[in-house]
């Protein structure tokens, strides 16, 4: 289970829809509570470089590249946090992840998903690799 807290759900719709037609992704950092559920405490966007590589469209996919990651892991570290896991939106698109998604993803991480329909959040829901099926399941998210 993650526990967002309404700034943060706010901070990452205002994201979503500002990036709108385009995607955009971030990622949660924050602790583990004794039973393992993720809450988080911090937001931090994530520049989407996927325009980089050649005929790939922002609109279909994001990246977060080794260089992200580290980043990523040093301002944790430095807050005193933990790399809970990443959101990112799907523009007119429903908030399942797609086969790019399972393919980058990483065991024990939150896998947000948001809607963004005509410049509109819309749904939104995490994911976790499940590492025997390798495939993702829906995590219980929860705005608190
Ligand atoms: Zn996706």
């Amino acid at each position: 289970m993650i526990t967002i807290s309404p700034t943060h759900f706010t901070e990452i719709k205002e994201h979503g829809t500002e990036a709108y037609p385009e995607e955009c992704c971030g990622a949660m950092l924050g602790r583990r509570d004794a039973n393992g559920a993720k809450v988080t405490e911090h937001i931090v966007r994530i520049e989407n470089n996927w325009e980089d590589r050649p005929g790939e469209s922002k609109h279909r996919r994001f990246a977060v590249t080794a260089e992200d990651y580290k980043a990523l892991e040093a301002e944790a570290k430095e807050r005193g946090l933990t790399l809970l896991g990443f959101y990112h939106t799907h523009p007119d698109h429903p908030a399942e992840p797609s086969g790019t998604d399972l393919s980058y993803a990483w065991p024990f991480f939150s896998y947000i998903i948001l809607n963004v329909t005509n410049r509109e959040p819309g749904q939104l829901n995490s994911f976790e690799l499940n590492v025997d099926t390798e495939k993702f399941e829906p995590e219980e998210i929860q705005v608190s």
